[in-house]
């Protein structure tokens, strides 16, 4: 079996091997870049230089970047715990070239190391290009061999990356993965193209043109960026479907397994998965700076900790448990990741505190919740005013309340949520009246509407970001 840590190691000396300099992993929290909430894509650290803002001495590169995708654009934080592909943080590997070469050396280059080197059977593999690119379509046949049937065309931005509203921008090809007719879900393109049988494990983005405000142009030197999930191709090249399923999270799982006495079965597999995949990205984001509080980064962390610690709590754990879990992710990543073992201290730290101070409320706002929730049937919905009540006064974000309700198919009236909260502040305001100069009160509220103690604004602050 190949471990993930032996595929990165490979996929790095493929492209070394291949004249890309290797450039390690930028931080979580992106430098020089406030429209990014996190780093989502291997591209991020490089979105000057495929600008052309920024130079630097090399013109190929390779990468294992950590990736966060529980905010913003791109939001995987429902997903996990649901899908067998989806985590909140994943490891983006990606090769890079800044004007080099193009589309033909980019398909050649994915293809012999998924076929060759990965030695992936032709017959299960198939490829989407854009609608519009022949060359690609093209390319395809002749480099891989591919059948026609299986160099699927798409129409949709799926197949369509841009920087932003204006910048690089051009077509890409996904290869995907066949698990086998025994999984549910159809080709890219199709109906069920949801469903966990075809994934995609690697994304080709061939960025060719420049649009400005006006029009796109053709870029005289085109760029490449690609990008494919460490664990995807991990659960491709270890046989099983299953992201969860390989040998990384078995170890986690495993760990998670021994803190709370609970086997990874039945119901509480997907507790175990959520867990050891909440654990991955709070463990990260600390070590790169970021530490829970009730805005912002801070904010999205605080909510995935406390995701994670509802789900130990539903597999009966009396006390706090995820940072116990932290010596087996440094023992799994900690060699690839330095800064994971520097801030383990930090890390249990931080959990344990929060899990303390989270486990006071947590029992009675779930107490709240099924109160509230007795009579609903599949299909109902949860009042905002309680979830607002829930938010407030034990600390539940909305998104945990949803998650919580989720496997009985209630759904929270989130428009009732956000006027709950509005008329909160309102009523925040109503009590400062008569107590000082209009002058400073407008300052006040200035200074409360932007940095609200529980007000997040992160999503829609979010704009240009990369996909792959
Ligand atoms: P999907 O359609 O499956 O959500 P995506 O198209 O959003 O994937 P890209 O933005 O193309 O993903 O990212 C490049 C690659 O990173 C994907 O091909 C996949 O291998 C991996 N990837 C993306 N999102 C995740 C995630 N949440 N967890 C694990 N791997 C991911
Ligand atoms: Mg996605
Ligand atoms: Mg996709
Ligand atoms: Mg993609």
């Amino acid at each position: 079996m190949t471990g993930v840590n032996e595929i990165r190691s490979a996929f790095l000396d493929y492209f070394k091997t291949n004249g890309h300099e290797v450039v390690e992993s930028g931080p979580l929290v992106p430098r020089n870049d406030p429209t990014l909430m996190f780093a989502n894509a291997g591209m991020n650290q490089f979105k000057n230089v495929f600008t052309g803002l920024e130079k630097r001495d090399y013109s190929r590169a390779v990468t294992a970047q950590k990736c966060v995708r529980a905010g913003g654009k791109h939001n995987d934080l429902d997903n996990v715990g649901y899908t067998a592909r989806h985590h909140t943080f994943f490891e983006m590997l990606g090769n890079f070239s800044f004007g080099d070469y193009f589309k033909d050396r980019a398909i050649e280059l994915a293809w012999n190391l998924v076929n060759k080197e990965f030695g992936l059977p032709k017959d299960k593999l198939l490829v989407t290009v854009f609608a519009e690119d022949d060359q690609a379509f093209d390319l395809w046949k002749k480099i891989a061999g591919l059948s026609e049937d299986r160099i699927i065309r798409i129409a949709t931005s799926d197949n369509f990356w841009s920087m932003g509203d204006t910048g690089p921008c051009g077509p890409c090809s996904e290869i995907f993965y066949d698990h086998g007719d025994h999984i549910w879900g159809g080709p890219p393109g199709s109906a069920e193209e949801d469903g966990d049988r075809f994934i995609e494990i690697w994304n080709l983005v061939f960025m060719q043109y420049e649009q400005t405000p006006e029009k796109r142009l053709d870029l005289p030197r085109p760029s490449i960026d690609t990008g494919m999930g460490i664990e995807r191709i991990a659960a491709v090249m270890q046989g099983v479907h299953n992201n969860y399923d390989i040998d990384l999270f078995k170890a986690l799982i495993a760990a998670s397994v021994n803190a709370t006495g609970v086997e990874a079965e039945g119901d509480a597999t997907g507790s175990h998965r959520v867990i050891a995949d909440h654990l991955r990205s709070t463990s990260f984001l600390i070590a790169d700076g970021v530490l829970p509080s009730n805005e912002g980064r801070g904010y999205v962390l605080r909510r995935i900790m406390r995701r994670g610690m509802r789900h130990a709590h539903l597999l009966g754990a009396s006390e706090p448990l995820m940072h116990k879990l932290v010596p087996a992710l440094v023992r799994e990543m900690g060699r690839a990741y330095p800064e994971l073992s520097r801030a383990e201290d930090l890390i249990t730290e931080t959990l344990k505190l929060e899990e303390t101070r989270f486990r006071k409320t947590l029992e009675r706002g779930l107490g709240l919740l099924d109160t509230a929730t007795e009579g609903l049937e599949a299909g109902g919905r949860l009042d905002g005013e309680t979830a607002f009540k829930l938010y407030d006064t034990y600390g539940f974000p909305l998104d945990l309340t949803q998650d919580a309700l989720r496997t009985r198919d209630i759904s929270v009236d989130t428009d009732g949520f956000d006027a709950a909260m509005e008329r909160q502040k309102a009523e925040a305001r109503a009590a400062w009246s008569g107590s000082g100069s209009a002058a400073t009160e407008a300052v006040w509220f200035a200074l409360k509407e932007k940095h609200g103690a529980t007000d997040f604004l992160g999503y829609e602050t979010e704009t240009a970001e990369g996909v792959v």
